[in-house]
């Protein structure tokens, strides 16, 4: 391996379940659709290690050079309890029971939503897509395609995943248990058939509900996405995201529906296109779950694992993309407060160790211009074994190690040092911060900190004078008022608030 050797990226296909050559569509450019939140919650951080990814992902693309295209959509209607296709709109069940317009759930959740993203660097995309701007496209899109996928029942208009060709690819071995999770509709013609516009009920109301011309109703949830990603990036696209539970019913869904809509556009017959071509994108790509030792993380149980819950308890939230980045993105990865606090050290240590390079970091740097400007020859190796890394289906984990290997490089070109760590940094996602704020500072505790900063500079001050009982005494006091003193602690911590 030379030291310029060029890896190309490989990311894990879904459709074929291997590592695949990246190549992009539109010579230059990546383009990327990523199923974001459907808004009638808090996204827990499980959901938050979804977007973590797609952002790992986009980042990587921009260090490889590419100019990327980033789509995330809103959910703000359609999306029911259970994924295929039975139980109410999640939007309409929280607005009932709230007693509050879908619309102000709606703007609440998407804006905390944004307070997340933001919270873990997450860098804005060039859209973000809201279902129901989009509802004369997805009426358009669903007409085009009833007449040969399509029939019509009295909750709505289905489609007949018997009228594509090899429907459910991309869920495989695991289609039974996607179908078994698919509950019968009376009349639908097979059990995986989903609806794609969904009627609103003979004397209900809908507070969310257009016209269409089966009645007067709302999309599916796996036509938004559908029409949304072909309307703003074009068909095909080079890659669609989302967490692994998309990989059984959401994600195949689309596929199908983007099937017919392309073969109908091609003017051509079941299966008469390229199956790479006709999914929509090329490549489909899975981040696995983020997990409880109880299990399944869910919004509705236990303790609500928010971002906010994290902060609240004094944890900086990018120790939370630490700890993604820890982790391979198709590895199912268990959360845990110890864990949380390994990696908020392990952030601290890092940017302790970038510390003094603070004005020189660029952001958004790419593989090829830090190869341009490092040419220091303990450096370029560090360059090369990083790009392998994240070309290698995103392997986060092996890049950090070489990052804090970069970080803690002695005897080089400073200026050389700072643009390579700054582009790391900035490739992984983690903004170089002052160390103060990454202090555990639980939000309840009830401590001022200049009362704590006086404290230690009258404690140093004690020890100055080797007046060691004062400097007990005080050590003591701040104890009491829930504040520990960390002496010749090595990461520079000095203090801490709670246990
Ligand atoms: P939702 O708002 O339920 O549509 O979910 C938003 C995103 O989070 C989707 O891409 C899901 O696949 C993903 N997701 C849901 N739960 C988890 C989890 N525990 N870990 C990682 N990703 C998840
Ligand atoms: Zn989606």
């Amino acid at each position: 391996m030379t030291e310029t050797a060029d890896h190309p990226l490989t990311l894990f296909n879904s459709l074929t379940r291997r590592a695949e050559a990246f190549v992009p569509v539109h010579a230059g450019e990546a383009r990327v659709y990523s199923c974001g939140p459907t808004v009638y919650n808090y996204p827990h951080i499980g959901n938050m290690r979804a977007y973590v990814f797609a952002d790992t992902l986009g980042r990587v693309l921009t260090w490889k050079g590419y100019d990327l295209r980033h789509v995330i959509n809103i959910t703000d209607v359609g999306h029911l309890t259970d994924d295929a296709d039975a139980g109410e709109d999640k939007m309409e069940k929280m607005a009932a029971q709230k007693a509050q317009s879908i619309w102000d759930i709606a703007r609440h959740y998407t804006e905390a939503y944004w307070a997340d993203v933001k919270a873990l660097n997450i860098r804005q995309p060039m859209r973000w897509t809201i279902a129901t701007d989009f509802i004369d496209e997805m009426i358009a899109f669903a007409k085009e395609i009833a007449p040969k996928h399509c029939y019509e029942l009295d909750s709505g208009l289905y489609f007949d995943v018997s009228t594509v060709a090899d429907y459910g690819r991309l869920a495989r071995a695991v289609t039974e248990e996607g179908e078994s999770r698919i509950e019968a509709v009376d009349g639908k013609r097979n059990a995986a058939d989903f609806a794609i516009w969904r009627k609103t009920p003979p004397g209900e109301k809908r507070q969310m509900e257009w016209d269409s011309p089966w009645g007067r109703g709302a999309p599916g949830w796996h036509l938004e996405c559908s029409v949304m990603s072909g309307q703003v990036l074009g068909f095909p696209f080079d890659i669609h995201t989302g967490g692994i539970d998309h990989r059984e019913i959401h994600h195949p869904n689309e596929i199908a529906q983007n099937q017919a809509h392309l073969e109908h556009r091609a003017g051509c017959c079941t299966g008469g296109l390229d199956a790479a071509e006709n999914s929509g994108a090329r490549i489909w790509m899975h981040n696995n779950f983020l997990v409880e030792r109880s299990g399944k993380m869910s919004k509705s149980s236990g303790e609500f694992l928010r971002l906010q819950l994290l902060i609240d308890k004094g944890y900086h939230p990018l120790a939370y993309r630490m700890l993604c980045l820890q982790a391979h993105y198709r590895s199912e990865l268990e959360f845990s407060w110890d864990g949380l606090g390994a990696a908020l050290v392990r952030l601290k240590r890092l940017l302790g160790a970038a510390r003094g390079l603070l004005d020189l970091v660029t952001d958004g740097a790419t593989r090829d211009s830090v190869r341009k400007t490092v040419t220091h020859p303990k450096l370029t190796p560090l360059i090369d074994r990083f790009d392998a890394a994240l070309s290698d289906d995103l392997n986060t984990a092996v890049a950090l190690t070489v990052l804090e290997e970069a970080a803690a490089m002695k005897k080089v070109d400073a200026e050389q040092k700072a643009s390579l760590v700054g582009a790391m940094l900035s490739a992984l996602g983690l903004p170089l911060l002052p160390r103060e704020e990454l202090r555990i500072r639980p939000r309840d505790a009830a401590v001022d900190e200049a009362w704590i900063d006086a404290a230690m500079e009258r404690r140093k001050a004690a020890r100055a004078n080797k007046d060691f009982t004062a400097s007990d005494a005080i050590r003591d006091e701040m104890a009491s008022m829930g504040v520990e003193v960390m002496d010749g602690d090595p990461l520079g911590w000095e203090w801490r608030l709670g246990g």
